[in-house]
């Protein structure tokens, strides 16, 4: 407590109110399950190895980096103060020790973005510093922090690139179905990682209220007055009704044009967080740390979601799914391999040679690991 006032009593713009601090915290204790299997399921697709070492060597950081600070302001302490303040800020609460460089680009978008290869650059848009007050805008640059310490940036990097500036690459074959697929899937993480980040940003501003008032806001654009917090989530809820908000990529495709409706389903999913014993429990000081990372094995967490999500694909009547489904399991690729590891078919004994189509055999069920 007494670090706390002593790193507020220095900066004008931390809010006065008392705000807990999470020493050593991992990005397990906010990531949310979806976001988490979507990346699974990313890393299997067949070529997103390829792309993203082509990425990698076409996209150095240096050049990226360049890229913004011909472009852009660099936040720093005589230059958007404020917003260096609420990073170092967020930074401190969620203990990150290395600061991300932050730029303000001149964009009416009310956007911001973590985007970088080898280290997380955080690029907020004008639009949204006019639009957001103070507390929504801590909210926000906690959520991009919390893009950062889970490593997302890397992801983020390789959509943008696809979707915007592959298109004066002509060796990057954008009609390709493994690139669509990728796209697609990248697309999909996308979405469910802004909700992890949602959750790392109310840890960072510790003020419900103001996550929602910004999401509405980035939804609605400044009208708050016009706007009603219940009559929002009731359209989230609406919204959720029409099927399992994991399981259909079309759904997700379909809301690309809007951001409004998924806007109602960050709200929904960060007010439901907000109030579960999750969320307390972390306030209380209980969650995971970065020092049990290596630990918990990945393994744990990802054989769940893949299973979860192998599940979804394979069976799923959803066209594109298939389509993802069968890129997915045609190549013997890394992905095939780490399922394999995972479900402990390593021996490849009953799985008749097909790669990645084995477990499909056995009724639809991995069949217990034949009792390992
Ligand atoms: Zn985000």
């Amino acid at each position: 407590m007494t670090e706390d006032s002593h790193e507020a009593a220095s900066h004008e713009n931390v809010p006065s109110r008392q705000r807990k601090r999470f020493p050593g915290i991992s990005s397990r204790a906010y990531e949310h399950p979806a976001d988490r299997s979507a990346l699974v399921a990313l890393r299997k697709l067949s070529g997103f190895d390829t792309v993203f070492k082509a990425m990698s060597a076409l996209l150095p950081e240096r050049s990226l980096r360049l890229l913004f600070l011909s472009d852009s302001v660099r936040v720093s302490d005589v230059q958007f103060a404020h917003l260096h303040t609420m990073l170092l800020d967020a930074c401190y609460i969620l203990d990150l020790e290395k600061v991300p460089t932050m730029y303000v680009a001149q964009n009416p978008m009310p956007n911001a973005m973590c985007i970088g290869l080898d280290e997380p650059i955080i690029v907020v848009n004008t639009g949204l510093v006019e639009l957001l007050d103070e507390e929504e805008m801590r909210a926000v640059v906690g959520h991009e922090v919390g893009h950062a310490l889970s490593g997302h940036s890397v992801y983020r990097t390789i959509l943008l690139f696809l979707t915007n500036l592959a298109l004066k690459v002509a060796w990057i074959p954008l009609g390709n179905v493994a690139i669509m697929a990728i796209v697609s899937a990248l697309r999909e993480w996308f979405r469910k990682s802004e909700l992890s980040a949602d959750r790392a940003g109310l840890l960072v501003g510790q003020d419900p209220q103001a996550s929602m008032r910004g999401l509405m806001k980035i939804a609605g654009g400044n009208h708050l007055h016009e706007m009603n917090v219940d009559a929002f989530l009731e359209q989230a809820a609406e919204y959720e009704a029409g099927g399992d908000l994991r399981d259909s990529v079309l759904k997700i495709l379909n809301v690309l044009p809007r951001t409004h409706p998924f806007t109602t389903v960050r709200a929904a999913e960060l007010k439901k967080w907000g109030e579960s014993r999750d969320f307390q429990r972390i306030m209380d000081g209980h969650y995971p740390r970065r020092s049990e990372d290596k630990d918990t094995s990945v393994s744990d967490s990802i054989r769940d979601s893949a299973a979860h999500y192998a599940d979804t694909v394979r069976t799923s009547k959803d066209p594109l799914m298939k389509l993802v489904g069968d890129i997915a399991g045609g190549a013997g690729d890394l992905g095939g391999k780490l399922r394999d590891r995972f479900t402990g078919n390593g021996g490849g004994t009953n799985s008749g040679g097909g790669s990645g189509s084995g477990s499909e055999g056995n009724g639809g069920r991995p069949a217990d690991d034949s009792g390992k």
